[in-house]
């Protein structure tokens, strides 16, 4: 563990003290989402200095965090946005991000939904060539959004599989090395004058910085390609996606956007000769550290020889954890009912959530602190594609998320979504239309 590690860890531990006695986690409210403000801004820092010098959006990916006040920290921080539905899309727009500043990736756009971002003058990448015909369109004179085509360089899967978007069989993007597929793409934009980027996404957890680069030099390589082609400089600005991974292991931060910078820098000069401007979309990587979950023990049992901890923690904040322990690991940190870290002499238990599966454990046989009823688990690194996106499994609702920071020594916590109430889960479950199956 470096300096910051150990400083990141008392950051928390002073925001979970701080937590139980604002009263925002404990009997009545035994699960919320909390989100390092003053971490998220000195994240985004080391974004910001890791490229500086280069012309480039860094575009927030919406779908880690997709929270209005979270958002809207990030467009005061000065980045741009990237959305993938019509629901993140507004999401942004409520946030106050400029149109131009929004991009809107996603493999599934709706011809509404091209409309939509063209007339509003949100940057749209095509994900395949029907989705280009489609926006023939639609482009007029007028369209100021700025046009990409989205690449599957087909470099190969990090490793979880379902995070790779670039294998050779991925749903996203229009394929590089198929047969005859390089050679559409070169005449796709010969004959579009105004699609003007590249786009590539390699992955999202999971994929070394090798293989995110060898996806972004192959697309450097057909930018160049095409512009040879057209004789002209077309291709003026590349969007090299997101999918920093996330150390879920400790407190350190690796790889660090330097890190991947500098990788880059080495692997693809020409991105940084001033001929491109660039795009970046993090999403985990600028969240995932800067949040935690605060859960309540609500029993203790034994089972077959095993102690259980039934926990507020299970599918519907921690889903990927749930359902792919393998893939995503987390850490549990055991606390006291009245905030205080627990160090007791580890014990062997599993930690486990309030869903009606037999499966939903956050983890098995960990080594913690004995737990106890009343006592609190922390799930940190969740800043990212946990409590933003709840799963509504078991109609458990949606817990509240908190934002912090630390003032004149001392920690003041920010609404950042209410949590859900029960009545809100009726009537979101069709209570108006009660009787409408009854007719005969
Ligand atoms: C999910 C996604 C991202 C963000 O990925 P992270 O791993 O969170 O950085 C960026 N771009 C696209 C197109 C995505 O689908």
């Amino acid at each position: 563990m470096g300096p910051n590690a150990h400083r990141s860890t008392s950051r928390v531990e002073r925001a979970v003290l701080a937590a139980v006695e604002a009263g925002l986690v404990g009997q009545e409210n035994p699960v919320a989402g909390f989100i390092d403000i003053d971490g998220v801004r000195s994240t985004v820092r080391d974004l910001h200095a890791a490229f500086e010098g280069t012309e480039v959006l860094h575009a927030f990916a919406a779908k880690a965090s997709p929270l209005v006040p979270v958002l809207r920290l990030l467009a005061d921080e000065g980045l741009g946005c990237e959305v993938a539905s019509a629901g993140e899309l507004a999401q942004a727009l409520a946030a106050g991000f400029q149109p131009e500043r929004i991009v809107l990736d996603s493999p599934a756009k709706t011809q509404a939904e091209l409309r939509e971002a063209l007339e509003l003058g949100v940057a749209v990448n095509a994900d395949n060539l029907d989705e280009l015909k489609r926006l023939d369109v639609l482009v007029t004179p007028d369209t100021r959004a700025a046009l990409g085509a989205r690449v599957n360089p087909q470099v190969g899967a990090g490793t979880i599989n379902a995070m790779s978007t670039a294998s050779p069989n991925s749903k996203f993007g229009i394929p590089l090395d198929d047969p005859g597929s390089r050679d559409e793409l070169i005449a796709a934009f010969a004959a579009r004058p105004w699609l003007t980027r590249l786009h590539v996404h390699v992955g999202s957890q999971g994929c070394p910085l090798d293989l995110i680069a060898d996806g972004i030099h192959a697309v450097y390589q057909l930018a160049e390609e095409i512009n040879a082609n057209a004789g002209r400089h077309q291709v003026t600005s590349i969007d090299i996606g997101g999918g920093l991974p996330v150390n879920f292991a400790d407190d350190t931060v690796r790889p660090t956007f330097a890190e991947y910078a500098a990788v880059l820098r080495e692997r693809v000069p020409g991105l940084f000769d001033g001929r491109y401007s660039l795009l970046t979309e993090f999403g985990r990587s600028l969240l995932g550290k800067n949040g935690f979950i605060i859960a309540r023990v609500e029993y203790v049992k034994d089972a077959g020889g095993r102690r259980i901890a039934v926990t507020h923690a299970g599918a519907h904040v921690a889903t990927r954890t749930v359902f792919m322990p393998q893939a995503w690991p987390l850490r549990v940190v055991a606390f006291d009912a009245s905030g205080r870290r627990k160090r007791d002499r580890p014990l062997r238990q599993d930690v486990a959530g309030p869903c009606c599966f037999a499966g939903d454990l956050v983890a098995s046989e960990r080594e913690l602190p004995e737990l106890a009823e009343g006592d609190l688990v922390v799930l940190p690194d969740t800043g990212a594609y946990y409590f933003s996106s709840p799963f509504s499994y078991n109609s458990l609702p949606r817990p509240a998320v908190h934002g912090f920071r630390t003032t004149e020594g001392k920690t003041v916590f920010a609404p950042v979504r209410t949590g859900q109430t029960v009545a809100e889960i009726v009537s979101e479950s069709g209570a108006e239309h009660r009787d409408a199956l009854l007719a005969r």
